[in-house]
């Protein structure tokens, strides 16, 4: 086993011992791989990674026994298609003496049918989800995660410039996507979601790219991610057309605004809720605060959206090592959006933002 799947098993067993849980079971995903490194082919077949305090076990479908050996040493319970995995779950339950779990901890991204196979074998135990032991360990980040998310960074700035240098009357939403996904795939980054919100599109937060093809006076919302080496980017920054309209540029002060109280608001001990305030107090003084319609960001990691999340009702309170989006936003329906984001590692004395791209108004000729 790689020595960082051994330490990061061990920091998950004393978590587990101090939420006084028996037994954690993950499918195929992100929470197996942070633990990992790896995670089997998911599909319908029922595949569990078991750790309990003595041990760890995979139910593994036979038809996948063979890649996953090679990234890993935990035993195999393997089932056949033939055979269905219940004569396989119960050998790997026993193998980690997990039979008479009392609490157990599921990985909440699972299937719901993996979940219930082992919930209806445990009868009587308890559950709840990772965000006591796996989901506390994923939030902060360590150094080699930290220089990952740093290197995506710096991509995603310069395929930002990539997606400004493309804008003009005339060309497309979608034509601007086109090149910062080219752009990413320069840098061996594989494009993970481009939108691009041009004008009135700018109001929808998520708007699909589309064939809208930019005109003078639109302000555009360009909100972009790559992902390379297993590890996301994701920031926003706007452009504008000529001069952008009436209320503009006022309302990209506010918001700017906002992300620099949060960012002052960040702190080892503060709890997200106080910083989704201090983004939110700054909007709401300014007049705009019902047309900030969701939460000021999210952790990111191997996901782009993962805890710690910084909502107005958020306890969790903020740590080293944390890495979060600061995104405040306003949408005026038929006019424009605006949002502006950036993606910060909590140090101890304050938050350290990853882009070096600013955030003022990307202005082109028109
Ligand atoms: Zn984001
Ligand atoms: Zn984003």
């Amino acid at each position: 086993m790689p020595d960082a799947a051994k330490h990061r098993l061990e920091a998950l067993r004393a978590r587990m011992q101090a939420a006084g849980v028996d037994l954690l079971a993950l499918g195929p995903g992100t929470h197996m791989q942070w633990l990992l490194g790896f995670y089997p082919h998911p599909d319908e077949r029922p595949c569990l990674l078991l750790v309990s305090a003595s041990g760890e076990a995979f139910l593994m479908p036979s038809i996948n026994a063979e890649g996953s050996r090679e990234h890993t040493d935990i035993a195999f319970h393997p089932w056949a298609d033939a055979d269905g995995p219940d004569a396989a779950l119960t050998a790997a339950l026993a193998d980690v003496g997990a039979d008479a779990a009392k609490t157990v901890v599921l990985d909440e991204t699972m299937r719901a049918d993996f979940a219930l196979l082992l919930l209806d074998r445990l009868q009587g135990a308890a559950h709840q989800f990772t965000d006591a032991t796996l989901g506390a360990l994923r939030m902060r980040k360590d150094e080699a995660e930290f220089a990952l998310l740093k290197e995506n960074a710096l991509i995603n700035d310069r395929a930002m410039q990539a997606g400004f240098a493309a804008a003009r009357p005339g060309v497309s939403e979608r034509e601007i996507a086109a090149a910062i996904r080219a752009h990413f795939k320069s840098e061996d980054a594989e494009p993970a979601f481009t939108i691009i919100g041009s004008g009135p599109n700018g109001a929808f937060p998520h708007h699909h790219t589309g064939d809208r093809k930019l005109q003078p006076g639109d302000a555009v919302v360009i909100d972009i991610g790559g992902r390379k080496d297993g590890y996301p980017s994701d920031m926003t920054r706007m452009l504008a057309v000529g001069h952008p309209p009436d209320g503009y540029a006022e309302a990209h002060a506010l918001v700017d605004r906002a992300v620099e109280a949060a960012l002052a608001a960040c702190r080892p001990g503060v709890r997200a809720m106080d910083v989704d305030a201090a983004a939110r107090r700054v909007i709401t003084e300014g007049g705009l605060g019902d047309a900030f319609i969701h939460r000021t960001g999210h952790g990111l990691g191997i996901d782009v959206h993962e805890p710690p999340y910084i909502t107005s009702v958020s306890e969790t309170v903020l740590d080293e090592g944390m890495v979060f989006s600061i995104e405040p936003g306003v949408y005026l329906p038929g006019r424009f959006g605006i949002r502006l984001e950036e993606i910060v590692i909590l140090r101890k004395d304050g938050p350290e933002v990853f882009s070096e791209l600013p955030r003022t108004l990307h202005v082109v000729e028109s």
